[in-house]
């Protein structure tokens, strides 16, 4: 098993196939940044598939044991059926994929799974028409997404994780209405504390709102209690209500930082590898992907950036200054 400088070791791979999105989420992609004047990679920035697959393959051998699909908006990227059934084919591989539901279409569902995708996360912070609207801020209506977590149920695709980004003064409101609606339909509804990921979303720390009052919240309507986690490391905390319909999973990056777990790394769409969520720069693959160089070389540099890695940001939140830059979430994939 190979260990950082802090003995994790490197079990998770997010690997980010697109830096567009078709949401403007004010937690990620705010207009205001990501405007029409907004200069995305050109494709031949971005790895192909075939390096992709490659790359994941190389690290296979390194011991990543689980591969996450996203982006940006992993579904906007042509033919990621084709990437999915690529690295389907690697074995012992757990194959997922974060998406806003917006193009989860019965007939993508069902190509999706046929590739061979395992499991689906979909995000949505609200049931709210008005608040949904205004937080992925391109009007896009609730009953889509609700939608696509439909075809995906119905694919196959189970269980599905709802990943809910709460803001204070957005959606805090929508917290129990969500874990209402989605109590009983086998769906684990995820909380995540709103992070200070990038340069552009203005973030502050009144804007969070702690998973400790998610839980009270909830419990004061529906009563809950602590499970125990499904893995060591698990990073979502896990609830279940107490009658029995269900379980709900709370993701406290800012609150209780898991860093001490952290087996996690991002690939960017361009290529770059990245040790932290908050890291300003990452190494670059695509270079040694595009100048043949060896699977040997490839491991060799993997390994070493791996070993040499110190990162835990969100433990020294608070004692951090904000002036370094940091990548944005949707570069480098949530
Ligand atoms: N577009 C896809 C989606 O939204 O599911 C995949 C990429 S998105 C960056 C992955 C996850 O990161 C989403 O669940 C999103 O809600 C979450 N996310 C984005 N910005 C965040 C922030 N500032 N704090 C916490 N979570 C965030
Ligand atoms: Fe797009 Fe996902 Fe970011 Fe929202 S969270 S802007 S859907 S990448
Ligand atoms: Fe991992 Fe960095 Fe997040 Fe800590 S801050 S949990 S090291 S990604």
């Amino acid at each position: 098993m190979m260990l950082d400088t802090f003995s994790r070791p490197l079990k998770d791979l997010r690997i980010s196939v697109t830096d567009r999105c078709n949401f403007r989420c004010l937690y990620c992609m705010p207009k205001e940044v990501f405007g029409p004047d907004y200069v995305y990679l050109a494709r031949g920035e971005m790895l192909t598939y075939e390096e992709i697959t490659r790359f994941t393959r190389l690290l296979v051998n390194l011991g990543i044991t689980k591969v996450r699909i996203t982006g940006g908006e992993p579904l906007l990227r042509k033919d990621i059926n084709h990437l999915i059934e690529m690295l389907a084919l690697i074995p012992e591989l757990d194959l997922t994929l974060t998406t806003n539901g917006a193009l989860l279409t019965n007939e993508k569902s069902v190509a999706l799974k046929a590739a061979g995708l395992k499991r689906i996360t979909i995000s949505l912070d609200s049931l709210n028409y008005d608040i949904f609207a205004s937080l992925n801020d391109v009007e896009f209506s609730v009953d889509k997404v609700i939608n696509g977590i439909n075809n995906a149920a119905s694919a196959g695709l189970n269980p599905i994780k709802i990943n809910m980004v709460v803001m204070r003064s957005v959606n805090l409101s929508s917290v129990v209405p969500m874990a209402q609606y989605f109590r009983e339909s086998g769906h684990i509804l995820r909380f995540i504390e709103y992070m200070d990921v990038g340069d552009s979303n203005g973030w502050r720390l009144d804007e969070v709102v702690p998973s400790s009052e998610i839980v009270e919240l909830i419990g004061a309507q529906l009563p809950v209690e602590p499970i125990a986690p499904n893995y060591p490391g698990e990073v979502a905390s896990r609830w279940r209500y107490t009658d029995g319909s269900g379980e709900i999973g709370l993701i406290s990056s800012v609150s209780q930082p898991f860093c001490g777990d952290c087996s996690r790394l991002r690939l960017s769409a361009r290529g770059e590898l990245f040790t932290c969520l908050f890291a300003s720069s990452g190494y670059d693959v695509r270079s040694l992907l595009r100048s043949n160089a060896s699977d040997e070389t490839i491991v060799d540099a993997v390994a070493s950036l791996w070993r040499s890695r110190d990162d835990r940001y969100s433990e020294l939140r608070s004692k951090q200054s904000q002036q370094v830059s940091r990548v944005e979430m949707s570069y480098i994939g949530g």
